[in-house]
Parts: C-alpha cells; structure tokens; sequence
C-alpha cells in the first residue's frame, strides 16, 4: 500500500505570474515550490529498532531545531538528488528514482542513520511533485530538480548514532545545468583529496562536499568549474569531480570509468552510461585509470574523448585537466561524438523522446 500523507499544502503558493517569472530564468537551486515532504523517526539504529512516523506534505518552509539536534554538531546528514522531466504530452516522469532510493540507505547506512523503505522515497517523491507539478518546466534541458534529505534531529551533544531523524524532499525548478553543450575545464586537486579509505567518499552525504569546497574555491579561481579529486595512495588513480563521474574513451572502442573502490560515488547516470555503452558494443572497463594513462592517452592520440556525468549536468564534454604545473588537453578540444550520442540516448529516454526499453521511467 502507498504511504498515506496528511496533507496540509501551502495555503499561499506563488501566484501564476511569480511562478512564471520563475520558470523563465529558473537557475539552479535557487527557487523552491510551494510545498515539502517530512517524515519523522524515532528509534535506535544500534538495536535495529525504530518507526517512521507522521507523513506529511506541508508548506516549504523554515524547520525549527534544537540548537542541540545532532546534526548540527556532528554532521549526521545524507541526501538525494534525481529529477523530474515533463513529456512532450504534460506528464511527469522521474528517472530511476529507485536507485536513488537504494543509495540514500547505503548512504544511511554508512551514517548510521535509519534506513527508509524505497516504497516510501518514491511516495514521497510523487506526492510533491504532483502537488507542484506546475513547478515543472517544459523547456528543453529544463526540469524540476528534487532534492531529499535525512537529518539527525536528536537533542543530544553524545556522540552516538542520533535515536530521531526526518526525511524531508524538497524541490526546485532547473534550468539547463551548464547552459549549452559547452566543454569544461576541470581543476585537478593536488592539495585536497575529498574521500579516503574506509571513509565515507561511497555516501552522499554533506561532509563531502564540505571537505570538497576548498579545492572548488581553487578551481574556480582557475577558470575551472570542476574539481577531479585523485587518490594519491593509489599512483594518483583518478576518482571523480566533485559533483560528477568520469569516462574516458579510447579510439578502439573501449570506454573506461574508475571503479567503484568505496572512495567514489556510484553515480545513477554513471550506471546508465555503463548500460548503454555496452548496448553499443563498446567494451566497458570499470577499472583503476591513473593521470599518466590520461596524459599518455592524450598524447599518443588513443584517448580521444572525457566526459563527465551526473543529474544535474546529464553528460559534460571535458575539454582541460588544469593544474598548477600542467594542463591536459586543449583549448580546441570539440566534445566527441560518443559523448554527444550518449547524451542525446540519454537525455532522450529522460524526457520521453525515445521508447523506455529499460524501464528506467517512473510516473510521478
Ligand atoms: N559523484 C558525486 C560526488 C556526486 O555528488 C554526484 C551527483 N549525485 C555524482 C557523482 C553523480 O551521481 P548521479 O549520476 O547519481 O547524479
């Protein structure tokens, strides 16, 4: 049976005229819908007990603490992101949300937060955007980005798993990630390292990406909207970007992407790409790929493709690998035809343009 919500919604959403000034210029992340999805929890991960409680869709808006709740002091904190993408003929679709689902109780897990049922994820998903399903765009690249999180709300300075939590999914208009299909340029992180054995580099969870900004700081003052993180341990092994995964494609048709170590996060689109790459006949390696194999690769001519790939952005052509004392690439790099025609299949199965052989769509 689906989850029941208490519905409270929004007794003030936008007006049709701030709405649509919204979905002119969306933007990223910038602009919320009407309403939001919480679920509570109140239980002891250790023992394996606990119950999800109170369901309900309610107003976005501020969510009041205790100064004391755990996830303030000890960044008990996980999340999501998947998107919702309106047809061609006004329905709305999410893409594997499933998976999503499965990786915010690895990420949970990891925590030491409680799992949530993927039934639930799914439910909670749908019962927002098809609240605010006006919020979602229909312009090309455009979708309505969805955004669910865990947090530990215990009012507790101990330092033990937090015995409360809420999951709670908000949702905000976007506009096409990077703009059009242009090439990036990617910071390569020599200082920082965001993940590493035995941490939590496999969870999404926040203190990642607060371990990532520092070397993003750097690379923006580079001209680079990326970062590539490496393992130094591992003869600087290449991980992936601070938000994105990585591929590389050799003129034989082989296409290699870093394995998953417990280092990286194993990226929904990532996963797609691996699919459909083998669909094609190209020979997929999930291996240990270093900088020297992508400087030898660039050299030599035999690695003649990168891309980058994740929710937001889909797929992103890599133009330069930039770092202090060398650049990879160049400036004329045009992005590759594997990259463009598996980002065409992808984004097509996304918004319905091509048939969903692999029931990856989801009704929302
Ligand atoms: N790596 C990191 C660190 C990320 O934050 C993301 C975005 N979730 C990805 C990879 C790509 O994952 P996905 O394809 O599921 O968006």
């Amino acid at each position: 049976m689906s989850t029941q919500f208490v519905r409270q919604p929004n007794p003030h959403p936008a007006t049709d005229e701030v709405r649509n000034a919204v979905l002119a210029n969306p933007g990223f992340g910038v602009h919320f819908t009407d309403n939001m999805i919480s679920i509570d929890w109140t239980g002891d991960v250790e023992k394996g007990t606990g119950q999800w409680d109170n369901p309900r869709l309610e107003a976005y808006g501020p969510i009041a603490l205790d100064p004391s709740a755990a996830v303030f002091h000890y960044g008990q904190e996980i999340f999501e992101g998947l998107k919702a993408y309106r047809h061609q003929d006004g329905s709305v679709w999410s893409f594997r949300p499933e998976a999503n689902a499965a990786r915010l109780n690895r990420s949970a897990e990891r925590l030491a937060l409680p799992a949530l049922p993927e039934d639930t994820f799914v439910d909670a998903v749908r019962e927002l955007v098809s609240t605010d399903e006006k919020w979602v765009p229909s312009g090309d690249g455009e979708s309505l980005y969805v955004r669910p999180f865990m947090i530990a709300t215990e009012p507790f300075l101990g330092v033990r798993p937090s015995r409360q939590a809420r999951f709670s999914v908000i949702a905000s208009p976007a506009g096409n990630y990077f703009g059009t299909v242009e090439p990036v340029d990617i910071w390569l992180s020599r200082t920082y390292a965001r993940a590493g054995k035995g941490g939590t580099g496999s969870a999404k969870c926040g203190g990642n990406y607060a371990a990532s900004l520092i070397a993003q700081m750097e690379g923006d003052a580079h001209g680079c909207s990326q970062v590539l993180f490496l393992d130094h341990e591992r003869d600087d092994a290449v991980e992936e970007l601070g938000g994105m995964n990585v591929f590389f494609v050799f003129k034989n048709g082989r296409v290699v992407t870093p394995e998953l170590t417990g280092t990286i996060l194993e990226g929904v689109t990532r996963r797609s790409i691996i699919e459909l790459a083998k669909e094609r006949g190209l020979q997929v390696e999930e291996r240990r790929f270093t900088l020297d194999e992508w400087r030898e690769g660039k050299a030599s001519g035999e690695l003649t493709e990168v891309f980058a790939c994740g929710t937001a952005a889909v797929i992103a052509p890599v133009r330069r690998l930039v770092s202090h004392d060398e650049v990879i690439g160049s400036e004329d790099d045009q992005p590759g035809e594997v990259t463009m025609s598996l980002r065409q299949q992808l984004l097509d199965i996304q918004t319905g343009r091509a048939e969903d052989t692999h029931g990856w769509l989801t009704r929302l």
